[in-house]
């Protein structure tokens, strides 16, 4: 099988983040899953669905939680997914990475501090076996919609 192709998938995450409604207190983020062979499944950005939306909540939302193709998906978000979420009754997405089943994760940024102390998307994930690797050269162009947040 060729080497996916993370760039390409990852300039397409960052153009969907572009389309996220800007917020003073949340970033935008842009996500997309794809199968293991190279076909996109699903995309999703920040605030698509309603004003509390993650990225990679609302791609997952127009999946089937059933779909056999996520158990060999690889989900593109610009920045590392959330593992607490300031509306406690909403599940964080890292959570819904891991009931989906995804077993492979691509970012382009770390979470900052700057909403939530102390995010541990990525070592969350990687506890429970998901790959998660992550694409500095990319993280520039994936925060450039997020300048206004002062990071
Ligand atoms: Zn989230």
């Amino acid at each position: 099988m060729p080497e996916p192709d993370h760039h390409h998938w990852m300039n397409r995450a960052i153009e969907l983040a572009r389309r996220s409604p800007p917020v003073p207190g949340a970033f935008s983020v842009g996500a997309v899953i794809v199968t293991a062979d190279g076909a996109e499944l699903a995309t999703g950005y920040s605030r698509e669905a309603g004003p509390k939306n993650h990225a990679e909540e609302a791609a997952l939302a127009k999946l089937d939680p059933a779909d056999p193709r996520l158990r060999h998906a690889t989900l593109y978000s610009t920045l590392e997914p959330c593992s607490e979420r300031a509306t406690k009754s909403r599940l964080p997405c890292t959570d819904r990475v891991l009931a989906a089943g995804i077993p492979a994760v691509v970012i382009a940024w770390r979470e900052p501090a700057t909403f939530v102390a102390n995010c541990v998307g990525v070592e969350k994930l990687r506890q429970h076996g998901v790959q998660v690797l992550e694409l500095p050269e990319l993280a520039e162009a994936a925060m450039s919609m997020n300048r206004h947040l002062e990071l």
